[in-house]
């Protein structure tokens, strides 16, 4: 398989999930940035970025330059695997460098659109139609929670199998299992075509699993509060524009389903996309 090296401005990372090989993974999503000036969406599957020593451990917003080769099992054109040994990382003044509002907006906003509802036409036309995009969000209704529960007994098989067997190099990895998390938190939504009815997306953005860890032993009502400040107060407001970076199922029962995997939210005066003109 051809590999291509590829910088990706890091714009998602989604909730960890368990999985059979690495203990829990990550999906991670984000523009690579060609030298004509363009960006394309990237997905880099599977990250077990839990596992990944802390020097590896990317951020948010930030570019990473890594070797990516065509997924064998996933026919979206969007869908990569990362060979981590060649991940690059720079630094400036000693931190490693993340794209700050000025510097992602002009690269995010052309790549709005198009809307949730022909995203999922798309789909229900093709199934390896785009699989990542920016959609704008006309209305935003209260956050829905639902239960989490537990892993089911397979889950917890295939986190633990692996445990406390040494790598290549001997060592025995001691990351945690994988806690499930409390709720499962869905956007209720309406995207900019004239004729959308409503989404409900689940929220799979790594950011809510870490907030519902922190607050771990707060009450129920305690933690919706938390949860909806960070996810619809601060979104959702006069003073910023929102998007949601959405993303569909490699399984093929539930292409059709795309979640959300972060929200983009910037000032609402802000005007990236003339500036480029
Ligand atoms: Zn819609």
């Amino acid at each position: 398989m051809l590999k291509q090296r590829a910088r990706v401005l890091i714009t998602v990372k989604a909730s960890p999930e368990p999985s059979k090989n690495y203990g829990d993974t990550v999906c991670v999503a984000g523009v690579r940035l060609n030298n004509d000036g363009s960006g394309t969406w990237v997905r880099i599957y599977p990250v077990a970025f839990r596992h990944l020593d802390s020097d590896l451990k990317f951020k948010k917003f930030e570019v990473i330059e890594v070797d990516l080769a065509p997924s064998s099992k996933d026919a979206r054109a969007e869908s990569y695997r990362p060979n981590w040994e060649t991940l690059t990382r720079k630094k400036r003044n000693g931190k490693f460098k993340t794209y700050d509002a000025e510097a992602r907006g002009p690269i995010l906003e052309k790549l709005i659109g198009p809307t949730m509802c022909d995203l999922r036409l798309g789909v229900e036309v093709d199934l390896n139609a785009q699989s990542l995009g920016l959609v704008e969000v006309r209305d935003l209704k209260p956050l829905r929670f639902e239960d989490h529960g537990p892993w089911s007994e397979a889950q917890i098989a295939s986190m633990t199998a692996n445990m406390s067997q040494p790598d290549l190099f001997g060592e025995v990895d001691t990351t945690p299992v994988l806690v499930a998390p409390r709720f499962k938190v869905h956007y209720d939504y309406l995207c900019t075509s004239p004729i959308c009815k409503s989404h409900k997306p689940r929220i799979l953005d790594m950011e809510l699993s870490a907030l519902q860890h922190r607050y771990r032993f707060k009450s129920d009502a305690e933690l919706k509060a938390i949860i909806t400040t960070k996810f619809h107060t601060e979104m959702w407001n006069a003073n910023v524009r929102t998007y949601f970076f959405v993303g569909n199922f490699g399984d093929i029962v539930k292409r059709r389903n795309f979640s959300v995997l972060g929200v983009y939210r910037p000032p609402r005066a802000a005007d990236y996309f003339s500036a480029l003109f």
